[in-house]
């Protein structure tokens, strides 16, 4: 079971008067996609980063299910995570790209090509296997680093601001495709915006932070029936 758990997690940075996030208490259900929204500065990467195993967790503790990840090293959380500037490899065509990790982990050739297939299928980028990033369009750049992820078949997907790249067209029609693969694979998911559209409309519960404090957890339905 993949669900998540922050037990009044905290950091704070060297030299920081106050946490950056202050003790939070927030869990994620199996298969759930939660948005953790915010205006800058209120600690949403921070959050995730230390469930990345990105950033020490200096009071509290992470789980995800039942194992006590708050001192495990990145690689040994099962987790993948979609950054903001994607970070794909230039030199790599997009198939290189998207089954680095499973090689880097010994998985075999045969095995990794299926899982490239697959995964390029589901996100519409069968026809691009062969070119280099330079060579796709922002929102195939943004399918890439989701297809690199999602290969892995991790138990937790997390994504900082994965849109943030993208013009405002595609910003709304990406928005749907991240919605809909989430509920298709069924993968916890934890993912940052600063959009409050976005958040309400891509996650089945909005947390949202405040000077590093969590100020309520809900639907975003309940949140807009609320007077
Ligand atoms: P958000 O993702 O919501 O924009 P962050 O988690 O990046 O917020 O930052 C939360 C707070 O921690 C901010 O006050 C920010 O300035 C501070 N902060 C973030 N990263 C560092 C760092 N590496 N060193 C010191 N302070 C940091
Ligand atoms: P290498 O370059 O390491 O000798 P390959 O040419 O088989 O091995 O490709 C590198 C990795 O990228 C492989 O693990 C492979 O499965 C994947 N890959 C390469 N091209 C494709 C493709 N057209 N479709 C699916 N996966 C591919």
């Amino acid at each position: 079971m993949a669900t998540v758990s922050f037990n009044k997690a905290t950091r704070i940075y060297p030299g920081g008067d106050k946490p950056a996030v202050d003790q939070l208490e927030l869990d994620v259900a199996d298969g759930e996609f939660l948005v953790l929204v915010g205006p800058s500065g209120c600690g949403k990467s921070t959050s995730l980063r230390m469930l990345a195993g990105l950033e020490d967790v200096n009071a509290g503790s992470i789980h995800i299910g039942d194992r006590d990840v708050t001192h495990l090293p990145p690689k040994d959380r099962d987790i993948a995570m979609v950054f903001q500037n994607y970070a794909l490899y230039p030199h790599m065509t997009v198939a290189d790209n998207m089954g680095f990790a499973l090689k880097i982990a010994g998985v075999n050739k045969a095995e990794i090509r299926q899982k490239v297939e697959d995964a390029a299928k589901i996100l519409d980028l069968t026809d691009y296997l062969a070119r280099k990033p330079k060579a796709l369009s922002g929102g195939q750049r943004q399918r890439v680093a989701m297809g690199r992820a999602i290969v892995r078949e991790p138990q937790v997907f997390l994504m900082d601001e994965p849109l943030s790249n993208l013009d405002a067209k595609l910003r709304v029609s990406t928005r749907t495709q991240i919605a809909s693969l989430q509920r298709r694979l069924g993968i916890t998911t934890v993912y940052v915006t600063h959009d409050q559209v976005e958040a309400m409309t891509m996650g089945d519960r909005v947390a949202v932070l405040k000077d590093g404090l969590l100020q309520q957890v809900d639907s975003p339905r309940s949140m807009y029936d609320r007077p």
